[in-house]
């Protein structure tokens, strides 16, 4: 693989500015301060060629491609590509590197959707898919087959939060010629960038902290020049391009990422480390706090704790449920990672279709309240926790 561009700014900078060097003139000569948008499906094509032929499907319209340019300087990739949704962007990433007859490793701990692709999906397609415990790194290497060509895992995990080390992973993929392939959606590149633990591919759901409002749904997949190209042509055939105004509405996103991002660290920590003192709630599962089964290994890969956490409420189920009916500032809802704080309780929503004993096993009791950090004030949110638990 080419040796990674260096990042020539702090990331800040790069949210803001990165990809849009050189702004295109607006209509009269003037040249805008910030993107306009593009809401056109179709460009005046040139006589006689192929060359430059733009349409929105085919991922390459101005808002696209800044926001691509960008996206592959916050994460240190060579390039990146948007798609309509973070089920998009991990489809066809993965579809862009197996084949019928090729054999998927992948975490057990992945979020609820990506489990019914790999277990439905591509199993239908002939992708045979193990699904291991990632803690243990043994595990890895006692699936490996001569058919596997990926590992793939989310860290940290959706929605117990634990963080996964990639080291062991990243040095089994390196030996045995295969592509890792890391979901950092809970991290976003402000807090961990896979690619520099030895990642090839990185996945976001831009619908949460990328985008960062709770108003787009999106997807990003990050690495080598040539296989984002891989990507961008099953993106073109099953149909899973951004609309330009949801790429104009994640570079507007984008460029508050690292503000957010910060505060969410700070304001989770806070909470966490509060939720701790509290003896109507179990157990805090937020890696920032020095007791977390994965604080060493979090302190170490990470470069913020993130603003994702969860709880584990002392009264059960029905504890969380009258828990999340009293609060007022904390909106009830699934989704993740933008200015609002969100609560929801993974029973209801994405592990329904598990029994109770088999959520529990996985580290998902009834009782356990998933929390999403917002930009509010940290006194507020802690306030408004503390009047529900009552
Ligand atoms: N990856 C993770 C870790 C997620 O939490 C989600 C959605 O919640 C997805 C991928 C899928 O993203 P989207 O809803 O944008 O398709």
């Amino acid at each position: 693989m080419p040796p990674r561009p260096t990042r020539p700014h702090g990331l800040s900078t790069i949210a803001v500015h990165g990809g849009s060097e050189r702004p295109p003139d607006g209509p009269t000569g003037d040249v805008p301060v910030v993107t306009p948008i593009y809401q056109s499906v179709n460009y005046l094509q040139e006589y006689g060629t192929g060359e430059g032929l733009r349409y929105p499907r085919y991922g390459n319209t101005l808002n696209a491609d800044i926001v691509q340019r960008r996206l592959a300087q916050l994460e240190g990739a060579e390039a990146a590509l948007m798609l309509a949704s973070g089920m998009g962007a991990t489809a066809c990433a993965l579809l862009a590197l197996l084949r019928p007859g090729d054999h998927l490793l992948a975490s057990a701990w992945i979020y609820g959707g990506t489990h019914r692709l790999f277990t439905q999906e591509f199993a239908a397609m002939g992708i045979d898919v193990t699904l291991v415990d990632p803690t243990e790194t043994r595990g890895w290497r006692k699936q490996l087959r001569r058919e596997t060509r990926v590992i793939f895992l989310e860290s940290p995990v959706n929605p117990t939060c634990r963080v996964l080390d990639l080291r062991p992973v990243s040095l089994l993929t390196k030996e045995s010629g295969l592509a890792l392939v890391v979901d950092s959606t809970f991290a976003s590149p402000v807090n961990f960038r896979p690619l520099e633990h030895g990642a090839d591919v990185v996945i976001q759901s831009a619908t949460k902290y990328l985008c960062g409002h709770h108003d787009v749904l999106a997807g990003a997949v990050m690495g080598t020049a040539s296989y984002v190209e891989e990507v961008r042509q099953k993106m073109m055939v099953w149909g899973q391009a951004p609309d330009p105004f949801a790429c104009w509405l994640l570079e507007r996103g984008l460029k508050t990422l690292d503000v957010r991002v910060q505060r969410q660290n700070e304001t989770a920590m806070r909470i966490a480390t509060w939720a701790a003192t509290r003896k109507e709630i179990d157990r805090v599962h937020y890696s920032g706090l020095s007791d977390h089964v994965d604080h060493a290994i979090a302190a170490q890969q990470l470069l913020g704790f993130g603003g994702m956490m969860a709880i584990e409420l002392a009264g059960g189920g029905k504890a969380a449920d009258r828990f999340i009916r009293r609060l007022a500032l904390w909106t009830h809802a699934p989704s993740l990672g933008g200015t609002e704080s969100l609560v929801c309780e993974p029973r209801y929503n994405s592990h329904a279709s598990l029994t109770s004993e088999e959520r529990a096993q996985i580290g998902i009791p009834d009782g356990f309240v998933r929390m999403s950090v917002g930009v509010e004030n940290a006194e507020d949110l802690i306030a408004d926790l503390e009047q529900a638990l009552r």
